[in-house]
């Protein structure tokens, strides 16, 4: 017979210590965005260690572990991302990040401690673990560029993968709470530029030239009418316009200004719905300036995550054995993005959030002052513990 939620429970008190050294080893050396070298070799140092079978190098620096249980049952995969910001860490601490410029501000390196205990107690128990169990490490998260490469490069198909799991530490959310949200959970995410054209000139005689600042200026106040006029009031977006780069003197009319941006929602139609009208409205607005205007839609785009209901219950469940009924809520949708949505999209799955809010309140994510409750740690590894023993064991036919 398998072992009980509670015998499973002493493994994850019993590797307390090593999963929050694991987790201060990776933050002290965070790493940026596909450049996660050290850290992957951690990783496949410690799956070799824990006799899993490693491939490295998927998609640039992410890695696989994969291990096969004893017994009969489903292939399931756990993903965790690796990779670090651009930030300098305000926090002092004897692990604090040894890399300026560079942080674990969004708590990766607690997914990844996480997934690494994971399958290190899973393979200690591999005589009595049903099914397979695959350990995806995926780079570049924040730049939305990882999990797409890792699914390109077969991750979920050799061996075949039934459903996906996976967690993020939230700082928003007290220690012991674990918030499951069927269907939309997080935005999509579509990153913009657009550069409008004109002519330049004196500043003083602006009818010889095309002033492509005036038709920026228009087009950044118009964008907001897309969401305002042009989505249903009772569904979500956001467009916004973070960056103007234009000209280089007050008495120079420039002959470019170019903006970028993001779109935010729940929505596949609606995000093609803006990504169309986007484009054309920012050409018709800089035509009524007899300008021109070019959006281009580059890198970090990603659809939203969405939990299908089934998965989303399990997981639910899952999690209420762990922390009780009382602890485990839906929570609310969040505007940021996760490229988790690639996976979710290949297979069923669920993605949920895990609790690690600091005693002192809410630290930010993708602050420098980010922090991390590390009780937090060992919730989030039994709550993942048992969604994998539980979803690789067979289905009762
Ligand atoms: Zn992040
Ligand atoms: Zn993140």
């Amino acid at each position: 017979m398998a072992k009980t939620a509670v015998e499973w429970s002493e493994e994850v008190d019993r590797r307390g210590d090593d999963l929050v050294a694991l987790r201060r080893d990776f933050h002290r050396h965070p790493e940026l965005s596909f450049q996660e070298r050290r850290t992957a070799e951690v990783i496949a140092e410690k799956l070799s260690a824990a006799k899993l079978e490693v491939r490295t190098g998927i998609a640039r620096t992410g890695v696989v572990g994969i291990l096969r249980g004893d017994r009969p049952g489903r292939t399931i995969a756990w993903r965790a991302d690796i990779d670090a910001l651009p930030l300098t860490e305000r926090l002092e601490a004897p692990f604090t990040s040894g890399t300026p410029g560079v942080m674990h501000a969004c708590g990766h390196d607690g997914h990844t401690a996480i997934a690494i205990t994971l399958a290190q107690i899973l393979a200690a128990r591999r005589a009595e673990m049903p099914g397979t169990a695959v350990l995806v490490f995926q780079p570049a998260e924040e730049i939305i560029g990882g999990a797409e490469p890792m699914i390109a490069a077969g991750v979920l198909d050799d061996p075949r993968v039934e459903e996906i799991y996976g967690l993020h530490l939230t700082s928003l959310t007290p220690v012991g709470q674990v918030q499951v949200r069927p269907g939309p959970s997080m935005a999509s995410a579509d990153a913009f530029e657009i550069e409008v054209r004109g002519k330049g000139g004196h500043g003083a005689m602006p009818h010889l030239s095309v002033d492509p600042m005036t038709a920026a200026a228009n087009i950044v106040l118009g964008v907001k009418h897309l969401v305002s006029h042009e989505v249903a009031a009772q569904e979500t977006a956001v467009v916004t316009v973070g960056q103007i780069v234009s000209g280089t003197k007050g008495n120079i009319i420039p002959e470019t200004a170019i903006m970028r941006g993001t779109i935010r929602t729940f929505d596949d139609r609606i995000r093609e719905q803006l990504r169309t009208r986007l484009t054309a409205f920012a050409a018709d607005v800089a035509r009524a300036y007899r300008a021109e205007a070019r959006v281009r839609f580059e890198g970090g785009a990603t659809a939203s995550v969405v939990n299908p209901e089934a998965e989303s219950e399990f997981v639910r469940r899952c999690a209420a054995e762990v922390v009780g009924e009382a602890n485990v809520h839906a929570g609310r949708p969040v505007m940021a993005s996760d490229d988790m949505s690639m996976f979710l999209r290949a297979r069923p799955g669920c993605y949920f959030r895990v609790g690690i809010q600091p005693a002192s309140g809410p630290a930010p994510h993708h602050a420098p002052e980010f922090e991390m409750n590390e009780d937090g740690l060992p919730v989030g590894l039994a709550v993942a513990l048992n969604v994998m023993r539980r979803a690789l064991a067979p289905k009762p036919s």
